[in-house]
């Protein structure tokens, strides 16, 4: 794990300063369109997928509010339109890597796993989701470590205050927090 000036850096390979500089741009604006989305009712959270060569693949905000559908988290919708868009349930030849505005939760995380996808890129952690919003996030033992088993990386906390600012005006402004009601 490196520290680097806005964030860590998992994973076995390092990334370039390119791809980091590449990571934090879409990140960022990711957070923009994510603050804008959660006044259309969406939830706090957006995901996009991209090729190698920098192609937008699919991209998808939280709707489990707005499909009435728990599972409609944005890295679960995001890589269901993936895999529409290439006609594959096996996305790991293309090469892709998924960018969320937080980490994902132990939902997506299985998601990740079994879609294919090969670099996962993340701002705002699990701690401060659940710090910030409530939303429980998940057991995740070692996930990351796991994830790098198997040859996924994964590369976190990248443009994180500012996914953090998204997830305070959620907040702040009396925003849905849906979570089941046996919820602790
Ligand atoms: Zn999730």
């Amino acid at each position: 794990m490196t520290k680097t000036e806005t964030g860590y850096i998992y994973g076995k390979t390092a990334l370039s300063d390119e791809e980091y500089q590449k990571a934090r741009k879409i990140l960022l604006d990711l957070q923009a369109e994510n603050l804008k989305l959660t006044e259309e009712g969406y939830g706090p959270f957006l995901a996009a997928i991209y090729d190698k060569e920098g192609n937008l693949i699919a991209k998808m905000p939280n709707t489990v509010a707005k499909d009435n559908c728990c599972l409609c988290h944005a890295e679960v919708n995001t890589i269901r339109q993936a895999n529409e868009k290439l006609k594959t349930y096996d996305l790991a030849p293309f090469e892709l890597s998924i960018y969320v505005t937080a980490e994902p939760c132990i939902m997506c995380a299985g998601a990740i796993m079994w879609s294919g996808i090969k670099r996962v890129f993340y701002g705002v952690n699990s701690f401060d989701v659940e710090r910030i919003t409530g939303f429980d996030e998940g057991f995740k033992p070692d996930w990351i470590k796991e994830f790098t088993d198997r040859n996924i990386e994964v590369y976190g906390e990248i443009e994180a205050q500012a996914g953090r600012d998204v997830l305070e005006k959620y907040v702040s402004t009396g925003k849905e927090i849906y979570k089941p009601s046996c919820d602790r």
